[in-house]
C-alpha cells in the first residue's frame, strides 16, 4: 500500500463559479432543482419518497406527469432517443455532449435482452448522425443472465442450455460492437459486481481485439476501488499493446461498495475493495497519471464527480503538452449533477460529456432509485449539490 500522497498536479482550472455551473438554468429552473436536492438532502425523506413512488407507480396513480416535470426532468433525459433531444440540445449549445443510457430495470428474460440489444443499435444510430453525442454505453448484465457470468467467472461447467444462452450473449456483444465499429462510433461497457466483471472482461477484451485495431471504439470501465484495479490497468495495457489494438479506458471509482463489502461478510472471503476512501482516491489519481504515460495505447473517459481528481487529469495534460480538446481524453458526469465541473471544462475546451439516463418513466425511475439507494457516495453528492445550488441563487439574489 502507498504510504504517501500521489504526486497530484495543483491546476489553474477552478470548479467554483457557480454563475458558469448553472448558466443555462432560468431562475425558474435553478429554484426547482433547489428544491429537489433540499429533499434529498434529507435521507429519511429520501427513502420514504423512493417508496411512495414506487408504490405509486406501481398502482398506476397519475403522477407521472409530476414525476416527469420534477425528478424524472432533473436527472433523465426522455422517455425515448426522440424526447432526449430537448435535453441534448442545450447542452451541446454548452460544448457538452450526451452519453445516452438506456437505463431500464427490465425483467431477465431473453426477449428483453433482444429488446434492450435493438435499444443500444438504435442509440449508435443515432449517435452516428448526432453530433451532441460522444458515446453509446451499456451492461452486460443488460444483455446477459446474471447467473450465468457468474457460473462462467467461477468455472462452473455450463448445462446445454446456458451454453447456448452464453453463446447468444456474446452474439449481442458482437452485433452492438460491430455496429459501432460501422458507425464510427465508440461505445462504453460499464463496469459491475466483482463477481461477474471478469467474464465481463474477457467478453470486453475479444471485442477490443476485433473492434480497437485502428480507432478506439470500445472501451472497459476499471473501478478503482478495487485493490487489484491497477494492477490490471497496467496488464490491460501490455495485452493491448502485444496484440496491436488500442485500449479504451472508462476510469470510475466504483458503485457497488456496500454490496461487494456485504458478499465478502455473508461468503468469508477477503473484500475486494479498499478499506479507507483515501486508498481509492490515491488508486484513481495513479491510474490517471499511468494512462497519460501511456497514451499511445490508451483512450480515456474518466466518469468522476471528484475535482481533484479532474483538475489532476488537467494538470497532467498541460505537463505533457497534450490539447485540450484531444480526443484520446473525454471527462464524464451524471446529468444533472456536478455541473460546476461539466459546465467549467467544457467552457475551458476540454472534451465533458454527461451520462443521459432514459426510458419509460416507470422503468427508469425505480431503476435509478435502487441504484442511488445502493450507493452511500450519491448521499454525499447530493449534500455538494444543494450547497452549490444554495450559492447560485444567492448569488443571482445580490445581482
Ligand atoms: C460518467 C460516469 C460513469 C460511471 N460508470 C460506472 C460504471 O460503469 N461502474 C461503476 O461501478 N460505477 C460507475 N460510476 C459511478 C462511480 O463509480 C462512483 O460511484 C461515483 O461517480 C462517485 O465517485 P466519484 O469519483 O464521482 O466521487 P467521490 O465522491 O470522490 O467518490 C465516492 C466513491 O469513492 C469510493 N469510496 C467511498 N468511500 C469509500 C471507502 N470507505 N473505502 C473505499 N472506497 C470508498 C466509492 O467508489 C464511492 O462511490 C460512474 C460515474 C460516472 C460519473
Amino acid at each position: 500500500m502507498p504510504s504517501k500522497k500521489p504526486m497530484l498536479e495543483a491546476s489553474v482550472l477552478s470548479f467554483d463559479d457557480t454563475s458558469v455551473a448553472f448558466a443555462s438554468k432560468s431562475n425558474f429552473q435553478l429554484r426547482k432543482t433547489f428544491l429537489i436536492y433540499s429533499c434529498m438532502d434529507k435521507n429519511w425523506l429520501v427513502k420514504l419518497g423512493t417508496f411512495f413512488i414506487k408504490l405509486f407507480i406501481f398502482l398506476h396513480f397519475p403522477i407521472k406527469k409530476l414525476i416527469k416535470t420534477t425528478l424524472f426532468e432533473q436527472f433523465c433525459g426522455g422517455e425515448n432517443i426522440e424526447e432526449c433531444n430537448s435535453t441534448i440540445k442545450p447542452l451541446y449549445d454548452n460544448k457538452i455532449r450526451a452519453i445516452l443510457d438506456y437505463s431500464v430495470g427490465l425483467v431477465e428474460t431473453e426477449k428483453n435482452y433482444e429488446k434492450i440489444t435493438n435499444e443500444l443499435l438504435k442509440t449508435i444510430d443515432n449517435a452516428e448522425t448526432n453530433d451532441g453525442i460522444s458515446f453509446s454505453v451499456f451492461k452486460v448484465s443488460s444483455i446477459a443472465p446474471p447467473e450465468i457470468l457468474e457460473k462462467v467467472q467461477s468455472e462452473i461447467e455450463l448445462t446445454k442450455d446456458e451454453k447456448a444462452a452464453y453463446e447468444r450473449v456474446r452474439e449481442r456483444m458482437n452485433i452492438i460492437c460491430k455496429r459501432a465499429f460501422e458507425k464510427k462510433v465508440s461505445v462504453l461497457v460499464d463496469a459491475e459486481e466483482s463477481w461477474i466483471q471478469d467474464t465481463i472482461d474477457t467478453l470486453v477484451y475479444g471485442m477490443m481485439a476485433k473492434y480497437n485495431k485502428e480507432i478506439t471504439t470500445v472501451y472497459n470501465t476499471f473501478q478503482m476501488y478495487r485493490k487489484d484495479m491497477l494492477q490490471n490497468l497496467k496488464d490491460a495495457t501490455e495485452n493491448a499493446h502485444e496484440e496491436g489494438y488500442l485500449l479504451g479506458v472508462k476510469l470510475v471509482r466504483g458503485a457497488y461498495m456496500e454490496k461487494e463489502r456485504q458478499k465478502a461478510h455473508e461468503e468469508n472471503y477477503c473484500e475486494p475493495i479498499f478499506d479507507s476512501k483515501e486508498d481509492t482516491d490515491w488508486h484513481f489519481d495513479a491510474a490517471i497519471t499511468y494512462i497519460v504515460e501511456h497514451v499511445d495505447t490508451i483512450s480515456v473517459c474518466i466518469g468522476t464527480h471528484n475535482e481533484v481528481s479532474c483538475k489532476h487529469l488537467v494538470s497532467l495534460m498541460e505537463k505533457h503538452n497534450i490539447v485540450r480538446a484531444n480526443k484520446h481524453f473525454h471527462f464524464a458526469q451524471l446529468l444533472g449533477m456536478s455541473d460546476n465541473i461539466s459546465y467549467s471544462l467544457a467552457k475551458a475546451g476540454y472534451n465533458v460529456s454527461k451520462y443521459v439516463p432514459y426510458g419509460p418513466v416507470e422503468d427508469v425511475l425505480p431503476f435509478l432509485f435502487n441504484h442511488a439507494n445502493e450507493n452511500t457516495s450519491v448521499e454525499d453528492q447530493a449534500h455538494r449539490e444543494f450547497a452549490l445550488i444554495k450559492r447560485e441563487l444567492l448569488r443571482r439574489q445580490n445581482g
